[in-house]
């Protein structure tokens, strides 16, 4: 079984095509960063034009670097949400069209869906399994229990990490993206005590029972401090400083709602002779540091650490097209009516959270 995947939910315009043996015949992403650049964060209507103008190329360019016609594919899949809804809509009708003209079952994918599912792609995981999905909208504690079943057990009440790290890099003076300057910065700082005891930060819900986050006074703090700093150009060591302990403190709060949703994990799934696995995906699972914080606890806790490469943790059309894989096995297949949705929750019955959370 071969598969086009589209993804077009957010700012990079990607498409792959992935068979049912987890190879990746070929993977075309076009970020949108320099478009965004400017202005410091992602723009919808320019994030929307900007598919508009390179989807037709993205998708000829996958297909031939997979060296297929469409008409050899098995089925379409394409992000149908949650995410901006121009960008959404644009893929949406793209994949349509494919499938229209080429009679290709379709497949709306939910891209939290897509994330999570990425690690039976890369790792084949076994259900069930813990996903944290932290990425720039979202920051998600979930069980996968099966394809189109999850428990959402945590979520933001305000910012997504990415988000946090990527205004908390701004106030800092740090180029967009923030997230990846951020930890580039941190590394700088040489004096690790100083800057943990000079920039102390929040823990915001650290200790409190649960698995939701909350990030936005943590931003907040960071201003504050910045607004301590002598005025005018900041000083590099000051904001290295200031960055670790950022990311110090953003790696005790998810190891602190991580540990809880662990302990939670093992009560629901008195497990049996197989070690569980707990998956990290979206953008910032690329932090290295909080890479190691995660991995460390999972080890103590006696579960399988899954971080998929980098590549597919970000966003891509080859989580979609797995995604869509795993769904026309299982006949899972969608009319072409679908409607794109700007919220598309994973989990319908979780308890809806008053910021970000609703999103998804
Ligand atoms: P996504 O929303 O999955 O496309 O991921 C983008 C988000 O991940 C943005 O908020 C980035 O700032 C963040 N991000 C990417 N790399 C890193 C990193 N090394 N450390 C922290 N955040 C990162
Ligand atoms: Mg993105």
């Amino acid at each position: 079984m071969i598969v086009l995947g589209i993804e077009t939910s957010c700012d990079e315009t990607a498409a792959a095509v992935v068979d049912d043996h987890g190879t990746v015949r070929a993977d075309v992403v076009l970020s949108q960063i320099e478009e965004h650049r400017p202005f410091g964060g992602i723009v919808p209507e320019i994030a929307a034009r900007a598919h508009l103008e390179t989807l037709d190329g993205v998708i000829r360019g996958t297909m031939r670097e997979a060296d297929m016609e469409f008409a050899a594919l098995d089925g379409i899949a394409v992000t149908g949400g949650p995410g901006l809804i121009g960008g959404v809509m644009i893929g949406m009708m793209a994949g349509k069209a494919i499938s229209a003209a080429h009679h290709l079952p379709f497949v709306g994918v939910n891209h939290l869906e897509a994330h999570a599912l990425t690690a039976r792609l890369t790792d084949m995981v076994s259900f069930p399994y813990l996903v944290l999905l932290v990425s720039g909208g979202h920051t998600q504690i979930l069980v996968a229990e099966d394809v189109g079943v999850y428990k959402r057990w945590g979520t933001t009440i305000d910012d997504a990490l990415g988000e946090c790290f990527d205004k908390s890099a701004k106030l800092m003076g740090l180029p967009y993206p923030g997230g990846p300057n951020l930890e580039k910065l941190a590394f700088t700082c040489d004096d690790h005590v100083s800057a943990l005891k000079r920039f102390d930060l929040p823990r915001p819900l650290k200790g409190r029972e649960g698995c939701d986050f909350s990030f936005s006074g943590l931003k907040t703090a960071v201003r504050q401090h910045v607004e301590k700093l002598p005025a005018g150009n900041l000083k590099q060591s000051d904001v290295a400083a200031l960055a670790y302990s950022f990311q110090i403190t953003a790696g005790e709060v998810l190891v602190d709602r991580c540990h809880n949703a662990i302990e939670q994990f093992f009560s629901t799934y008195p497990q049996s002779d197989k070690m569980p696995a707990f998956v990290v995906c979206g953008g910032v699972a690329a932090n290295q540091h909080l890479r190691a914080r995660l991995k460390d606890l999972t080890h103590n806790k006696k579960m399988d650490f899954i971080a998929p490469p980098l590549s597919l943790c970000s966003d891509n059309g080859a989580m979609i097209a797995w995604v869509g894989i795993e769904k026309l096995k299982r006949n899972m297949t969608d009319a072409l009516d679908i409607a794109a949705r700007p919220r598309w929750p994973l989990d319908p019955t979780a308890e809806k959270r008053p910021g970000g959370g609703i999103k998804a």
